[in-house]
Order: C-alpha cells, then sequence, then structure tokens
C-alpha cells in the first residue's frame, strides 16, 4: 500500500467537493496551487464553457483529469428518451476524450418516472452500457460503472453494489477490453458485506479505474448532501484503500464531498487544505 504522505500527487479532488461556486477556471487554479496530482470535473461545469480551454488549462498545470462526471442516466419510459440518453453520453465521452480523463463515471440511473419496473430498467442498463462501449473505445476513454448506495435505487442507480457492477462488465465485455470497469467510492460500498471479495474480483479482472473517498457521519443528516471529511466518520479509509491498491490499483485517490450546509459554506482554500490533511493522515 502507498504512502499518501508528502504525496499530494497521488491525490485528486472531484470539482463538488468545493460546491460549484466558482468558474472552473479558478476552481482548476486553486487544486493545482495546493499541490494536488488531479482533479474530476463535472459535466455541467465544462458544458457550460470552452472545453478545449478548460483541456489546455488542466493540461498546462500538469494534473491528471481522473474521471469526468457524470453519465445521463440511461434507463427511460420510451425508446426515443433512451436513444437521445445514450446520444448524450456519446457527447460527454468526447469532452471526456478532449480533457484526456481516464474514465467517464457512469452513474447510471434509477426507475423512469412511473415506473415499478425494476428488472427492466436493469436490462436498459445493460443494453445502455453495451452501446456505449464502442463509443467508449472510439474516444479511449474507459467507462467506469458506480454502483450506488441502494437508497438510491430508485432515482439514481439500480447498480447497487460492486458485484452487481462487475457483473454488468461480465456480460456486456466478456473479453475485458479495457474499456469497462468500475469506480469504488466508500459512500456507497463501505456496508456491503461483500466489500473485500468484490474489490478482490474487480481487482483480478483489471476493472478498478477509480476510488473515491469521503466519509459516512454517524449523525448524518441528509443522505445525498451530508458526505462527511475523512476521518470525521465511520469508514475504515485506509482498510478499504489498501484493498483497492493490493490489487495493483495505481490511480490517484480521488476526494468527493457533497456537504451542503458544512463543507460548501467553507472557505475553498481551507476544505482544500483539510483535505490534504486528511488524506495524508487517516486514509
Ligand atoms: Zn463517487
Amino acid at each position: 500500500m502507498r504512502t499518501l504522505q508528502g504525496r499530494l500527487d497521488l491525490c485528486s479532488i472531484n470539482t463538488a467537493t468545493l460546491g460549484h461556486r466558482e468558474p472552473l477556471s479558478s476552481t482548476i487554479d486553486r487544486i493545482a496551487k495546493a499541490g494536488f496530482g488531479g482533479i474530476a470535473p463535472w459535466r455541467r461545469e465544462v458544458e457550460d464553457t470552452n472545453v478545449r480551454d478548460i483541456a489546455r488549462q488542466i493540461r498546462s498545470l500538469g494534473l491528471t483529469v481522473t474521471g469526468y462526471c457524470r453519465s445521463t442516466y440511461l434507463p427511460a419510459a420510451t425508446r426515443a428518451q433512451f436513444a437521445a440518453n445514450i446520444e448524450s453520453n456519446k457527447a460527454a465521452l468526447l469532452d471526456a476524450a478532449e480533457l484526456g480523463a481516464r474514465c467517464f463515471v457512469m452513474v447510471v440511473g434509477g426507475l423512469p418516472e412511473g415506473s415499478r419496473d425494476l428488472a427492466g430498467a436493469r436490462e436498459q442498463v445493460s443494453e445502455g452500457i453495451a452501446e456505449l462501449l464502442g463509443a467508449a473505445r472510439d474516444s479511449g476513454v474507459p467507462l467506469a460503472l458506480e454502483p450506488l448506495h441502494p437508497m438510491y435505487a430508485a432515482d439514481r442507480s439500480v447498480l447497487s453494489t460492486i458485484e452487481q457492477a462487475l457483473q454488468v462488465c461480465d456480460d456486456v465485455d466478456p473479453e475485458r477490453s479495457g474499456f469497462l470497469g468500475v469506480a469504488i467510492d466508500i459512500y456507497h460500498c463501505w456496508w456491503d458485506p461483500h466489500l473485500e471479495a468484490s474489490i478482490q474480483a474487480a481487482g483480478r479482472a483489471g476493472r478498478i479505474y477509480a476510488h473515491h473517498v469521503c466519509d459516512w457521519l454517524r449523525d448524518t443528516s441528509d443522505l445525498l448532501l451530508d458526505r462527511g471529511m475523512m476521518g470525521d466518520g465511520v469508514v475504515d479509509l485506509r482498510g478499504i484503500r489498501g484493498c483497492v491498491e493490493d490489487t495493483g490499483y495505481n490511480g490517484l485517490i480521488e476526494v468527493e464531498i457533497f456537504s451542503r450546509h458544512n463543507w460548501w459554506q467553507r472557505d475553498p482554500d481551507e476544505v482544500l487544505a483539510i483535505c490534504a490533511q486528511r488524506l495524508q493522515t487517516v486514509c
């Protein structure tokens, strides 16, 4: 397992951690100045501006783009909407390529409005990923399926565990093309009794493309926007990172904290300084 002490070059900041409060170009400068090696921007920030300019700025500062967030949800009530969702993701993959992203983060979507057909939504997810795999190959950017905590199954992701995401990977990409894998976010998977075995299986298959950290607060007040700073919650961050890195993962460790009432209210430089300190001491 690598040490992160003095190695912020191994650490990345997902821009959501700073609350999307300023233009992306300012956020990029801030993250580079704080000494981090990577950044994970969001589509809404990039699509508001010129992707080439953003890509040039990121390159000039030597930052690795650890992921591009995130996919348009796949399941849809109509075939026309499903096709539109695929097209939207293909367009985003082109931007991900321009940015040199290590992966395109796929949050696959929940049930279409009014639907109770969970199995059908999962079928649409597999079908959609199969369609996008070719586009991922063409763009050179792998798809990283990010299973979300099951509390989001209705509205955000019918993929809830790493095991389930890996099954989709194996169904859609049995030859292990190198363009389909998973993002392991501790907020979503820390509770999973099969976590260690699933991480090992993902590693054996060469399918770990990202590792996201924050913490789960025991007294969390909001299941979307009250993620904790590393060290403030209950997750064995070092144990999970060790398990991920034991598989041979040598990518960056990305901090991703959605925190409306706490971290998004603080000075961005203070947030980055605390991220840096916690990465080096508790992660
Ligand atoms: Zn994540």
